[in-house]
Formats: C-alpha cells, sequence, structure tokens
C-alpha cells in the first residue's frame, strides 16, 4: 500500500532479484518484490498460460502492436505480424544500434529463456570478473546457484536415440568431423517430464517448440524454484505488474521509491509511494542501467558516481543458420531445450550453442547462437530532449563476434560442403547481428558498486543482477548471475543488516 514502510525493496524479479528475496527473507527480512511484468499465473483463453513459440499471439510481446521474432523470416516469407498491444512475456527493447530481448514477469529471463545453465570455464573466470575469488564462486556459490536453479544433465543415453534431438546429433557430427570441442550443458528442464513428452504421456511443451514465449510444463523456471521457496517463508509480498519509477533518499533515513501500477495496455493506473531501508536494484543488466543513469541525471540519486551506465555489452551474441545436406535432416521435431555447445573460445574466441529451429517442419537447417570475445563496450545516457536513456551500441562492432563465429562456421562449411542460410534474418542476411538475448554490464561490480554491489554514494542501495558483469560470461550467463547474487547477498546480510 502507498505510504508502507519496508525493511528491502526489490526491483524485479529475474535471477538477482529472486535470490536476494530469498535470502533476505531466510535471514528474517520482509520483502517486497516489485515486478512490471505479469504474474504468469492464469491461463489464456485457449486454457494455456503462454504462448507457442509458431503461434505468437497478444501474449507474446511487450507494449507492442506488431511482433518482432527473432527469426524475422523463413524461407523468404515474413513472419512478423500485428498483436493487440499487451504486457506479455518477451520485450524487444530498440536502441539505436541493436534490439535487446528481455523476459518480463514474475520470473524475469527464466520465463523465456532456454534454460541452459552453464558454468565457465574456471580458467576463464578471472578475466569475467576480475575482482572476484574464483576459488570461492567454483567452491560455493556456483554449486549453490545450480542446486537453487535445479539444474541438471540430459540422460545422454536417452539423447542419443531421442528424436528430438536429431538436430543437436547433426550439430556434434560437424563440429567434430571438423576437429571442434563438443561439449554436453546442463539445463533447467525437467527430464522427465521430456521422457514423458516424447513418449506421449503427458502434455507437451519443450516438445511443443515452447521457449521464448514462456514453457506451458516442464521448464524450471524461478517461479518453481527461487520464487517458490521465498513465498513459502512468507515474508516476501509481490506485486506484479508494478513499474519502478523513481528512488530518492528519504528525508527520515532510507530512500522514498515512486511505483506505477499499470494496466496490461501498460497504462498507469495508480502511482504509490513506499520508504524501503534497502532498495536492491535488480531490474535486470537494461532496466537497471536505465534506471540509475535517469536517477542520476535528473537528481533524484546526484551522488552515484560516472560509473553508473558504462561498460554494457552483449555478450557477443551472433545468430546464424547453416543449410545442409538432404541426407542430413535435423528432424521436424526439436526440443526448444538446448543440450550443447561448440567450443572454440581459445582458438577463436567463440562458444556456439547447437540452438533448436522448432519449427514444426523439416528444414535442414542447423542454427547456432554464438556467444564470443568482443571488446565492444557501450554507454548509456540520459537524454533530456528526448526525455529517455541512449544507448551508444554501433551495429558495425557486431563485426567482430561474426568472425569470431566463422571461426567455427567457415570451417564446418568446407569440410561438409555447405552454406550459410540466408532467409531466417530477411533480405539475404546470413548474420542475426541485430540482437542480444544477454545483455550485460551498466553497473558494474567494483566500478559502479563496491565489490559486493553496494552502491557507491548511497549507504543501502544495491546492485544484484546481470548488470554487475562487464558485458560477457562466456557463455550463457543466467548461472553465473545467480551465483554473483548469491555471493553478494550473503556479505550483505552478514555486514549490512
Ligand atoms: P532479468 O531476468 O531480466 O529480470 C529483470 C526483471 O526486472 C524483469 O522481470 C523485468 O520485467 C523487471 N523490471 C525491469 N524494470 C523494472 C522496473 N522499473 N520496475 C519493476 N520491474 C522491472 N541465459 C542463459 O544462461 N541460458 C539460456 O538458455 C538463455 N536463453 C535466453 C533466451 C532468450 C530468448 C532471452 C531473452 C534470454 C536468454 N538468456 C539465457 C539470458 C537470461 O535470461 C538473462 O541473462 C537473465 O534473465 C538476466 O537476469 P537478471 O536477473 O539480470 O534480469
Amino acid at each position: 500500500p502507498s505510504g508502507a514502510r519496508v525493511p528491502a525493496l526489490v526491483i524485479g524479479s529475474g535471477y538477482g532479484g529472486s535470490v536476494a528475496a530469498l535470502r533476505l527473507a531466510q535471514a528474517g527480512v520482509d520483502v517486497h518484490l516489485i515486478e512490471m511484468g505479469m504474474a504468469w499465473d492464469t491461463p489464456g483463453s485457449d486454457g494455456k498460460i503462454f504462448a507457442n513459440t509458431t503461434q505468437p499471439d497478444y501474449r507474446s510481446f511487450w507494449l507492442r502492436t506488431r511482433t518482432k521474432q527473432p527469426l524475422s523470416q523463413f524461407l523468404g516469407f515474413p513472419l512478423d505480424k500485428d498483436v493487440p498491444r499487451y504486457t506479455g512475456i518477451l520485450d524487444a527493447e530498440d536502441f539505436a544500434g541493436i534490439t535487446v530481448y528481455q523476459g518480463r514477469g514474475l520470473g524475469g529471463g527464466s520465463l523465456v529463456n532456454g534454460g541452459m545453465a552453464v558454468t565457465p570455464r574456471r580458467e576463464l573466470f578471472p578475466s569475467l570478473l576480475p575482482t572476484v575469488d574464483p576459488a570461492e564462486m567454483y567452491a560455493t556459490y556456483y554449486p549453490r546457484a545450480n542446486a537453487g536453479l535445479g539444474v541438471t544433465e540430459v540422460d545422454q543415453t536417452w539423447w542419443e536415440n531421442a528424436d528430438c534431438y536429431q538436430y543437436a546429433r547433426v550439430g556434434r557430427k560437424h563440429a567434430q568431423r571438423s576437429g571442434f570441442p563438443f561439449v554436453f550443458v546442463p539445463n533447467v528442464y525437467d527430464w522427465d517430464y521430456m521422457k514423458q513428452e516424447a513418449a506421449g504421456a503427458v502434455p507437451k511443451s519443450a516438445l511443443e517448440g515452447e521457449v521464448i514465449y514462456g514453457n506451458n510444463h516442464g521448464k524450471k523456471s524461478l517461479q518453481k524454484t527461487y520464487l517458490a521457496r521465498a513465498a513459502a517463508t512468507g515474508r516476501v509480498a509481490v506485486s506484479p505488474l508494478h513499474r519502478v519509477t523513481t528512488v530518492t533518499p528519504a528525508s527520515d533515513g532510507g530512500y522514498t521509491v515512486t511505483i506505477e501500477r499499470i494496466d496490461t495496455t501498460g497504462t498507469t493506473v495508480e502511482t504509490k509511494t513506499v520508504t524501503a531501508d534497502r532498495v536492491f536494484f535488480a531490474a535486470g543488466s537494461v532496466g537497471t542501467s536505465k534506471l540509475l543513469t535517469r536517477l542520476r541525471a535528473t537528481g533524484a540519486l546526484p551522488a552515484l558516481n560516472d560509473r553508473v551506465g558504462k561498460n554494457w555489452g552483449d555478450n557477443g551474441n551472433v545468430m546464424c543458420g547453416r543449410a545442409n545436406h538432404m541426407w542430413d535432416p535435423t528432424g521436424k521435431l526439436q526440443s526448444s531445450m538446448p543440450t550443447a555447445g561448440i567450443d572454440n573460445w581459445d582458438a577463436g574466441g567463440a562458444f556456439a550453442e547447437v540452438a533448436p529451429l522448432p519449427t514444426g517442419i523439416e528444414t535442414y537447417a542447423s542454427f547456432y547462437l554464438s556467444i564470443t570475445r568482443t571488446p565492444h563496450r557501450a554507454e548509456f545516457s540520459w537524454n533530456a530532449a528526448a526525455g529517455r536513456v541512449d544507448l551508444s551500441w554501433d551495429r558495425a562492432w557486431k563485426q567482430t563476434s561474426i568472425d569470431a563465429a566463422k571461426t567455427i562456421f567457415d570451417k564446418i562449411n568446407a569440410k561438409e560442403g555447405t552454406i550459410y542460410r540466408t532467409d531466417l534474418f530477411g533480405a539475404y542476411k546470413i548474420w542475426g547481428d541485430h540482437l542480444t538475448y544477454h545483455p550485460l554490464g551498466g553497473a558494474v561490480l567494483g566500478e559502479a558498486t563496491d565489490n559486493y554491489g553496494r552502491l557507491h554514494g548511497y549507504d543501502g542501495l544495491y546492485v544484484i543482477d546481470g548488470a554487475l558483469i562487464p558485458g560477457s560470461t562466456s557463455v550463457n550467463p543466467f548461472v553465473t548471475i545467480t551465483a554473483l547474487a548469491e555471493r553478494n547477498i550473503e556479505k550483505i546480510i552478514a555486514t549490512d543488516l
């Protein structure tokens, strides 16, 4: 309620926010968790909570009137279509040089992501988070995060014969024939459920291709893990469809937080203020960076330092497809949950997820999301004239990532006698270089904050999400975001409360 005073307010319910909410509550602190997206707990008119990947509808996009699908075309046909404006689950947030895809709702990115739960190779860790002790991360916080998220390995014996992983086996064959290390990666999907899907015993989810607009079964999103445990403490109050707009010091200590309640068209229907002793920014790399950049520039939090908004990267994301020969079909049934990658990080600066293309038809395509080593970092700035936060990303910077990905796929194409697909991103484009799924940085650990996420300039303000990580995790990021949040919240609970 408006006017209330709360000990801890958490902005955003993705990985960082869910870890903060659970651990604070377990430590006896009452938490108010604010999430601008929906609760995603109520079925739509078709009886399902989430829409299918191949049939986006009003539930699929955050406040858009036309879909903006990551794969904009298929076989030359444009895929996007008009939809009613609605607080849907996937935000395709446009900046000048890049579209940043993010999850919206209770659970943040865990609602829309592929569930691929990868711990970076330990020898790479010092280059990712130079001020964090790798020994404690690998002994304590990565294991804690993996356990909390319900991360498990696919049963490889089953995988070898499952129709739905033919695409991954083709990916393995091609990687290995070109001499690249092929690695299995864990996932948060419930593999027993997937086996039952394959056997026709339960409603299908991964095997129905569900992923970027949500999974109706099987995937252990944060709703089923951290957030369920947080709710069970009885100390976490959750407000979906509430958006934090301002945080500023209160006259009697703590912070005054302004919150707009929105309806499903995104219209503000009520504005509330609460006072919080501590505020945790967990609105995601982009959400946290945008808030802090604006609050510093507009005088609400003027003492934030000049590192706020800086050191943002795209985790080197670039997508591509390869056209296989007719004797190498990838299967019309493709599990939407990836299980494997091609690791050419050391030699070529690229780690490629062997990704599904769950269209429901045989495409003869192999599809990959590459995570690459790239030096490019952008910054957020307040555009007072337009009243918005801009990001200085330059589309041309993706060439570094394309070059890195080509160290894998040029070689595979040469070996297999195959070519790139040119029908996935429009206008004969080979590379999906307009987007990222993995925004990272903007309020970086040890720069905008101290070494545990305490924002410089203000006692009681913290960053605890992907904004802390300077632009790269060398693999898919959510396990690292979760592990870092576990490390930081443990320190904060021990020393600040
Ligand atoms: P988020 O999960 O983004 O959570 C932030 C939350 O804050 C959101 O729910 C948002 O709605 C809310 N919020 C923002 N602003 C406000 C505000 N002002 N007020 C209130 N609430 C606010 N990573 C992997 O590791 N493996 C994968 O397989 C994978 N696949 C992906 C597939 C897709 C399509 C996408 C989009 C991402 C994928 N990712 C994957 C990335 C992963 O989901 C993100 O890195 C992760 O969710 C980031 O966690 P976070 O806690 O930083 O923020």
